[in-house]
């Protein structure tokens, strides 16, 4: 019998405020993100990009988006990620670099020494890079915890590297890209949310999902936005008739008109994207229900409608 291995603690990073340039909630840099990432794929601008036309990008999606031009450039490092994304995903892990900035440690308790190639992490469990660097080395990249751009170009220079992940403050990127350009080496970078070199905090989830990006993986082309749009589309009269029939009666009609209520369609929007994600055939038409099918829907309802009466005082909920 296998010994019960319990699972690895997970380093949380403590609460930093952004500083001003960057959105300052999660929720508004993930919209953000979602935006950018549609703006691409609607306009589809060819990396790599030289500064000044990235700048008119970003220019472009900040009016579009009606935010504050503070967020410029912070707007233009999130384009450039966008644009390297399906070329990173198709370098193999081993040919990749993670590039972390020390300052992610926590710089008074930090036992780590530095050697010429930069932090050598002790894993004492205080910050985030032990689990980062752990992961990526799983899976086969090298890691640096260094800034330098020499450091960085020497191992370009040695054909052994093609893409890089870096995590590293706005200002630090700006002046990296002219040498990712020079070299037309895919790269993402995720902006630290603070540049004050001490303490810093990052958006972890977008570095472990950059880091895992690989075009073996299928769901990762999925549009969730689109999706959405389409399960909403579900919940109109005209759609409703079509998938279920012309209603019957008036219990039928309640039923309807409970369906059609503003709702988040977590359930049927989940459900879908666990579809999408699991067929062969991710990104054509989903299937359309069988006109055969319209019975079933039919009395299905009105099942649902008989075991959860509905007055004006319950709230009725998706089964
Ligand atoms: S996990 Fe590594 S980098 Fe972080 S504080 Fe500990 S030794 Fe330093």
């Amino acid at each position: 019998m296998q010994p019960l291995s319990l699972p690895r603690h997970i380093v949380q990073q403590r609460f930093r405020p952004p500083k001003t340039n960057i959105p300052q909630t999660p929720a508004e840099r993930n919209q953000m993100l979602q935006f950018i990432r549609h703006y691409v794929v609607e306009y589809n601008p060819v990396p790599p990009l030289p500064v000044e036309q990235l700048k008119e990008h970003a220019d472009r999606v900040v009016g579009m988006l009606k935010c504050d031009p503070i967020y410029r450039d912070y707007v233009g490092v999130l384009l450039n990620n966008e644009l390297w994304r399906e070329t990173l995903a198709a370098v193999p892990y081993e040919r990749r670099l993670l590039l972390l900035p020390k300052c992610l440690r926590v710089e008074s308790k930090c036992p780590a020494p530095f050697d010429e190639f930069g932090l050598l992490c002790k894993q004492c469990g205080l910050c985030t890079i032990q689990d980062l660097q752990a992961e990526a080395e799983k899976l086969g990249y090298a890691v640096l915890v260094a800034e330098g751009s020499a450091i960085v170009m020497s191992l370009i220079q040695t054909g052994k590297i093609e893409a890089i992940v870096g995590v590293s403050c706005l200002s630090v990127l700006e002046r990296a890209f002219p040498y990712m350009e020079a070299a037309a080496i895919p790269g993402v970078a995720v902006p630290l949310l603070q540049d004050d070199c001490i303490d810093t905090t990052v958006d972890l989830d977008w570095v472990w999902d950059y880091i895992h990006l690989t075009s073996d993986d299928r769901t990762r082309r999925l549009d969730l936005g689109a999706l959405r749009d389409e399960v909403n589309r579900w919940f109109t009269p005209a759609s409703l008739e079509l998938i279920l029939g012309p209603g019957e009666g008036e219990t039928e009609s309640i039923a309807r008109d409970w369906l059609l209520r503003a709702g988040k369609r977590w359930r049927p929007f989940l459900a879908v994207a666990a579809f999408e994600a699991l067929r062969a055939e991710a990104g054509t038409p989903l299937p359309t229900r069988p006109r055969s099918s319209t019975t079933t829907s039919r009395t299905t309802t009105r099942r649902v409608m008989e075991k959860r009466p509905c007055t004006k005082n319950t709230a009725w909920r998706w089964p």
